[in-house]
C-alpha cells in the first residue's frame, strides 16, 4: 500500500497517540533530531516513537504494517555509516527499554534489553568479577541492541571477539509480528508453523551457499559487512559456537534493524580480568609498526592498538592528555602500539610484558617499550586512545575527516603495505587521514579528510574505488567494524559477488517480505555518495545571521594537505561563525554518557534527544539553514531544546569537538530578544546588580519573603520564582561597604593581587570575599580590591561580570559591564598583578565570554591574568612562593563539589589541591554533574522539579550521607544554596567556600 505522505503522517501519529503510552514525536524539530546519526547522511524520519514498553513497540508495528510505514529501530543513534537514518517511523528504545533482565553468575549470561547502554551493564555486572567484554569506543552510550545491530567489536576483540561471537539468543518481533527466540537451532522453539518454516529455509539456503561462502566471504575475524550467512559455512579466525552448532541470533547480528526488532538479548559475559598490564612500543615509523604487528600478535596479547604522530600530537596539544600520553612516549615517535596483557595470575601478565621487550630487541628495536603496570595509569592511556577518533574530529572549519573506509580490514602481514599505498592515494586526492586503532586484527581506522559540501562526494567514491581494489588485492574485508548503512551497503555486492547478494535478498524477504524494516540497508541499497541523503548536500546553505557574540574564531577554512587554516573570520559563513560552531557536533553522541563529568546533566534527567546537547546543537543547525522554517532561530521549537540546558558549560570542555552550548544559548537568546519582548521577571532578574544596592539597603524587606508564605507564592506569580524554594538573603554588611584591604602589614617588594568581588559575594555572602582577603594578606600579597573606574557612568556601582544579563541574552547590557571591569582593572593587569575572584561563574567569565564581546586585546590580556582564588594560591605554591601557615582543623575530613566552570576550565583540581594544604584535612570529591541550580535556573518554578532531579542524582544523597563532622565544600553560591535547600528536610547541611576554610585553618600569627 503506498503511503501518502503528510495525510498519512498525520493518521499515523494519531493512531499511535491512540494506542502508546510513549512518547511520539512527529513534529518537525523532533523529525530532524532523529534525522542524523554519527555518519554524513540526514534523512528525515516519518516520525518517531519512545516507547514505554515493548508492548508499545508491538502496536506500532501492528499500525505501522498496516499503513505501510517502515521502522526504524534506534538506540543511541552512534552508526557511522548510517544505518540510524531513514524515511521510516524511528523507534528509540534508549529511554525505558533498557532494563537487565537477568544475569545467570552459573552459565555467565546476562539477559538485557536492547536499550541498555554497555557502560551501564559493565557496573551491573563488576561486583560479579564478570563483564561484558565486547568494548567499543563509545561504551558509554551505546546500546547493547545497537550493538548487536552493528556487529559492534571493541578494542579486545583479538582475545574475546566481535557481538556475533559473544550473543547468546535475541528474542525477536518478526514484520508480521511473529515473536521468536532465535537461539542455537538444536534449542529453538519451532512450534510455531513461521518460525519453522523460517529456520527451514534458512538452513537450507545456508546449506545450498557452502561453497559460495567459502569462496566469497573473507576468512578474517573483522568482517561485518552483509548478512551473517557464514554462520552456515564459518569462516570467522574465531568460531562463532563452541561446538560448530549454527545459532540463529548470529544472522540477526550485523543485520541492522532490518531483519527483526529486538526485545531481548543474552549475551555471553566473561570474567573480569583481575591482572593487566600494557606495553607501549614505540616506532620510529608508521610503517615498521604495522610490519611489527604481525609479530606481536603472537605474544597472545588482549589488545594491540595503534596511535600514529598525528593523533600523538593532537592528544598533546589537549591540557588533559598531555602528560598521560607523554608518560608513554620514549623519544619522538612517528607511531605507537599500545600492546596488552591481560590474566588471572599477575605473574602472566608481567610475563607478557617481559616478553614484549624481548621481542622488540629481537626486532631491532631495544629500549622501545614504556611499561606500564599500574591500573589508573593504564586507565588513562585507554582513555586517550579511545578519545582518538573524537579527538581527530574537532578539526575547525569544512573540510572534516570523513568515515567510508575506516574500518577495511587486511590481513597482518599486509598492514604495512595497505598502509603506505592508501596514504599515497590520500595525497593524490589533494587530502590526508590519521591513523589509529585495532592493529591486532588489521582493521585500522582512517578518515581523509573531505569538504562533503564542495568536491567531497566525487573524491569519496574515487578513494573507496581504489582502498577496495587493495582490500580485495589482499583477500581482507572491506567492512570490519561499523556496518553497512548507507555508506558501504551498495558495496556489499561487490564483496561478496552476485550470487551471495541473492541470498541476503533471499533472508531478507524470508524475515520480512514487505520490506517493511530499516529499508535500503545491506540489501537494495542507495548510491553512498548520493548527495540528496548528505547531511551537508551542495545546496546546503546557512542563512545571513548577526550574531551578538563574536564566532569569527571558527569562521576558517582549512587546507588539510597543508594542514592550515586561515585567518578567523574568513571561512565565509553568512552566520558569521555562528553556523560552523554549530556544524561543530558530528553527532557521535558522546554527550549521551551516564557516568563520570558533567556534559550533560539535563539529559541525565530527563533522557530526552532534545535536552541533549547533540539534540540542541542539531535543532539549531537545522534553524540556522532553514530546515525548520523561515526565522525559525527564533522560535518556539529551539526555545523548548534550549530551555533545560543550565548553562554548565559540561559540553565546552567533554564534547569531543568543543561544542560550547552554554554560549550558544546566550547567542540563541540574544537572537529571541530581538523578536520576542521580554518578559518582566526575566529583565528583573537581569537587572539584579542595578537594584542590588538597593536591596542590600532594604535588605529586611526584602527578607520577609523567605519568611511569609503569601509573599513567596507571590514572587512565584509575579517572576516565576518557585514558592518552594528559599531566596538567598541580601546582606546590609556588604564586603564592598567596608573593605578593609591593605590594612595588614605588607612587604614592600610584595606581589600585587586584586581582589575582583563578584554581585553575589558582596551582597550574599559578604563573609567569602572578607576570607579571601584575610587569607591573601596573610599569605603576605599586596592586595587591592576592584572598583569602578572615576570616568566609569556609574563610579559607585559595584563591578559585575554582567552574569545575569548573559542568562537572559542581553549582550549589550552585558557589555557594558564587562567594559566596566576591563576598563577598572586592564591597567592593573598591564603592571603584572593578578586578579583574584571567587564565584566560579563570574571570574571565569572574564576568561570565557568576555573574549567574544568584542572588547580588544585588554579583555584577552585581563583574561590570563585572571585567577580563582585557588588557582592563584596553588600557582604561588607551585612555584614555590606561597607562605600561608595552615594548622589542623577540628575536622577531618573536607568533601568538596566542584562548580562546573570550575570544572570546564580545568579549575577544580586547584579546590581539591588548595584545601589538601591545611594539615591533616582528607580531601574527598563528589562525584558530581551540575548541582541543577545553575544561577537562576533551579529557582525557577518551571525548572524546579528538574533542577531537584539533577541534584538528587549524586550530590544530594552524598551530602546527606556525610558525617556531621565533615565540612562540606562548594564554592558556587547556587551550589550553595542548593545544599543547603535540598537537605532542609533531613538538616540542612551548609556549604562553604574554600577561601573560608582557608581561613579556618589560618594559624594566628
Ligand atoms: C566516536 C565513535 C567511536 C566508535 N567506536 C566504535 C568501536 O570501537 N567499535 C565499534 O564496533 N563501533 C564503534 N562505533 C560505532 C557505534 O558506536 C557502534 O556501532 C555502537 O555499537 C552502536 O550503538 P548504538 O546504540 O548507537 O546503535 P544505533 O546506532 O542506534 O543502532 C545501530 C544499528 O542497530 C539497530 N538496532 C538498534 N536497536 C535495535 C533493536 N532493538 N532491534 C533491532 N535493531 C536495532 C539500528 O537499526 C541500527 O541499524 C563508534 C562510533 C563513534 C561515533
Ligand atoms: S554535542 Fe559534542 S558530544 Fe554531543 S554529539 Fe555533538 S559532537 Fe558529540
Ligand atoms: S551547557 Fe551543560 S546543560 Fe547545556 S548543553 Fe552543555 S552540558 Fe548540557
Amino acid at each position: 500500500m503506498l503511503f501518502h505522505r503528510d495525510r498519512g503522517n498525520r493518521e499515523l501519529a494519531t493512531r499511535l497517540r491512540d494506542e502508546v503510552e510513549g512518547e511520539v514525536l512527529f513534529d518537525a524539530a523532533s523529525r530532524g533530531r532523529y534525522s542524523t546519526d554519527a555518519s554524513i547522511y540526514q534523512v528525515e524520519p516519518v516520525g518517531v516513537l519512545v516507547p514505554r514498553s515493548f508492548d508499545d513497540v508491538r502496536a506500532a508495528l501492528v499500525i505501522a504494517r498496516a499503513m505501510g510505514v517502515p521502522i526504524l529501530a534506534r538506540g543511541a543513534g552512534s552508526s557511522q555509516c548510517g544505518q540510524t537514518v531513514g524515511a521510516a517511523l524511528v523507534i528509540d528504545y534508549s529511554k525505558h527499554l533498557n532494563g537487565i533482565v537477568a544475569i545467570d553468575h552459573d552459565a555467565m549470561t546476562a539477559t538485557v534489553e536492547p536499550g541498555l547502554v554497555l557502560d551501564a551493564l559493565n557496573a551491573a555486572l563488576k561486583p560479579y568479577g564478570l563483564w561484558f567484554p565486547v568494548d567499543v569506543s563509545t561504551s558509554a552510550q551505546a546500546t547493547l541492541g545497537g550493538m548487536a545491530g552493528n556487529n559492534s567489536c571493541g578494542s579486545r576483540s583479538i582475545a574475546y571477539g566481535n557481538m556475533v561471537h559473544n550473543v547468546v539468543a535475541i528474542d525477536a518481533l518478526l514484520a508480521d509480528g511473529t515473536e521468536a527466540r532465535f537461539a542455537r537451532l538444536d534449542d529453538m522453539d519451532v512450534e510455531s508453523a513461521r518460525v519453522a518454516e523460517l529456520v527451514i529455509r534458512l538452513h537450507s539456503l545456508g546449506m545450498r551457499n557452502r561453497d559460495e561462502i567459502e569462496k566469497n566471504v573473507p576468512s578474517v575475524m573483522r568482517r561485518v559487512g552483509g548478512y551473517n550467512i557464514d554462520i552456515f559455512n564459518p569462516r570467522s579466525e574465531r568460531p562463532y559456537t563452541a561446538d560448530g552448532n549454527v545459532n540463529l541470533a548470529h544472522l540477526l547480528v550485523g543485520s541492522e534493524g532490518t531483519l527483526a526488532l529486538t526485545r531481548a538479548l543474552t549475551v555471553k559475559l566473561s570474567p573480569l580480568p583481575r591482572h593487566r598490564t600494557l606495553g607501549v612500543v614505540n616506532f620510529p615509523t608508521l610503517h615498521r609498526a604495522m610490519q611489527a604487528a604481525q609479530h606481536l600478535v603472537r605474544l597472545g596479547p588482549s589488545a594491540v592498538e595503534l596511535v600514529d604522530r598525528t593523533m600523538i600530537d593532537l592528544a598533546r596539544g589537549n591540557p588533559a592528555f598531555r602528560p598521560v600520553i607523554d608518560a608513554a612516549l620514549v623519544g619522538e615517535p612517528e607511531a605507537i602500539l599500545l600492546v596488552e596483557f591481560s590474566s588471572e595470575a599477575q605473574e602472566d601478565a608481567l610475563r607478557g610484558l617481559r616478553d614484549l621487550v624481548a621481542l622488540m630487541g629481537d626486532l631491532g628495536l631495544p629500549g622501545s617499550v614504556a611499561e606500564m603496570v599500574d591500573t589508573a595509569k593504564q586507565k588513562a592511556l585507554w582513555d586517550v586512545r579511545k578519545a582518538g577518533l573524537n579527538i581527530m574530529m574537532s578539526m575547525k572549519g569544512d573540510g572534516k575527516p570523513v568515515s567510508f573506509i575506516e574500518d577495511c580490514a587486511v590481513p597482518l602481514e599486509h598492514l604495512a603495505d595497505y598502509v603506505e599505498r592508501l596514504t599515497g592515494v590520500f595525497a593524490k586526492h589533494g587530502t590526508r587521514g590519521t591513523w589509529y586503532a585495532h592493529a591486532s586484527v588489521g582493521t585500522l581506522h582512517v578518515r581523509p579528510i573531505l569538504d562533503m559540501r564542495r568536491d567531497g562526494a566525487g573524491k569519496m567514491r574515487a578513494i573507496a574505488e581504489e582502498a577496495s581494489a587493495m582490500v580485495r588485492e589482499y583477500k581482507g574485508a572491506y567492512s570490519g567494524e561499523h556496518g553497512d548503512g548507507l555508506v558501504r551497503s551498495e558495496w556489499v555486492a561487490w564483496q561478496f559477488g552476485p550470487r551471495l547478494t541473492r541470498a541476503f535478498e533471499e533472508i531478507k524477504a524470508l524475515f520480512d517480505p514487505a520490506g517493511l524494516l530499516n529499508p535500503g540497508k545491506i540489501v537494495r541499497p542507495s548510491r553512498m555518495d548520493d548527495t540528496s541523503l548528505f547531511r551537508y548536500p551542495p545546496e546546503y546553505a546557512i542563512r545571513p545571521l548577526a550574531p551578538a557574540l563574536d564566532w569569527s574564531a571558527w569562521d576558517v577554512h582549512h587546507d588539510p594537505a597543508a594542514n592550515t587554516f586561515t585567518a578567523p573570520g574568513t571561512g565565509g559563513d553568512p552566520a558569521r561563525g555562528f553556523g560552523k560552531a554549530v556544524e561543530m557536533c558530528n553527532n557521535n553522541g558522546h554527550c549521551r554518557k551516564f557516568d563520570a563529568g558533567t556534559m550533560c546533566p539535563s539529559f541525565r534527567v530527563t533522557r530526552d534527544e532534545q535536552h541533549l546537547t547533540r539534540g540542541r546543537a542539531n535543532t539549531l543547525r537545522l534553524a540556522l539553514s532553514g530546515q525548520l522554517g523561515a526565522d525559525a532561530l527564533a522560535s518556539d521549537d529551539v526555545r523548548a531544546a534550549m530551555d533545560l540546558c543550565v548553562s554548565c558549560k559540561g559540553c565546552r570542555r567533554e564534547c569531543p569537538t568543543g561544542v560550547d552550548m552554554a554560549k550558544m544559548k546566550i547567542e540563541f537568546l540574544a537572537q529571541w530578544q530581538r523578536t520576542h519582548a521580554m518578559p518582566f521577571a526575566t529583565k528583573a532578574i537581569a537587572n539584579l546588580p542595578r537594584w542590588a544596592p538597593w536591596a542590600s539597603r532594604f535588605s529586611a524587606l526584602f527578607n520577609l519573603r523567605n519568611r511569609l508564605p503569601s509573599l513567596a507564592r507571590a514572587s512565584e506569580r509575579w517572576f516565576g520564582l518557585s514558592a518552594q524554594r528559599s531566596l538567598p538573603a541580601w546582606r546590609r554588611d556588604t564586603f564592598l561597604g567596608k573593605d578593609r584591604a591593605g590594612k595588614s602589614p605588607i612587604a614592600p617588594d610584595a606581589q600585587e593581587v586584586v581582589l575582583f568581588v563578584d554581585t553575589f559575594s558582596n551582597y550574599f555572602e559578604p563573609e567569602n570575599a572578607r576570607a579571601a582577603l584575610v587569607v591573601l594578606e596573610a599569605a603576605g600579597y599586596r592586595v587591592s580590591v576592584a572598583r569602578a573606574t572615576s570616568n566609569d557612568a556609574e563610579p559607585k556601582r559595584p563591578l559585575c561580570c554582567g552574569r545575569t544579563y548573559l542568562a537572559a541574552g542581553l549582550v549589550d547590557e552585558a557589555r557594558n559591564e564587562a567594559r566596566r571591569v576591563v576598563a577598572a582593572l586592564a591597567p592593573a593587569a598591564a603592571r603584572g598583578a593578578t586578579i583574584v575572584g571567587l564565584e566560579p561563574s563570574c571570574l571565569l567569565s572574564l576568561r570565557d565570554e568576555f573574549l567574544v564581546l568584542g572588547l580588544g586585546d585588554e579583555a584577552k590580556q585581563l583574561a590570563e591574568r585572571a585567577l580563582l582564588i585557588e588557582e592563584f594560591l596553588v600557582r604561588e605554591r607551585r612555584a614555590g612562593r606561597l607562605k600561608l601557615a595552615l594548622s589542623p582543623l577540628p575536622e577531618k575530613r573536607a568533601l568538596v563539589h566542584g562548580h562546573c566552570h570550575q570544572k570546564a576550565f580545568d579549575a577544580f583540581g586547584a579546590v581539591r589541591e588548595a584545601l589538601a594544604l591545611i594539615p591533616g584535612l582528607q580531601v574527598d570529591v563528589v562525584e558530581t554533574s551540575c548541582c541543577g541550580m545553575a544561577g537562576s535556573f533551579g529557582f525557577e518554578a518551571a525548572h524546579y522539579d528538574v533542577s531537584q532531579r539533577m541534584a538528587e542524582l549524586s550530590l544530594l544523597p552524598a551530602v546527606r550521607a556525610a558525617d556531621a563532622e565533615t565540612i562540606i565544600v562548594a564554592d558556587g553560591t547556587s551550589c550553595r544554596h542548593q545544599i543547603a535547600d535540598g537537605t532542609r528536610s533531613t538538616g540542612t547541611r551548609e556549604a562553604i567556600h574554600c577561601a573560608r576554610v582557608l581561613e579556618k585553618a589560618l594559624r594566628p600569627s
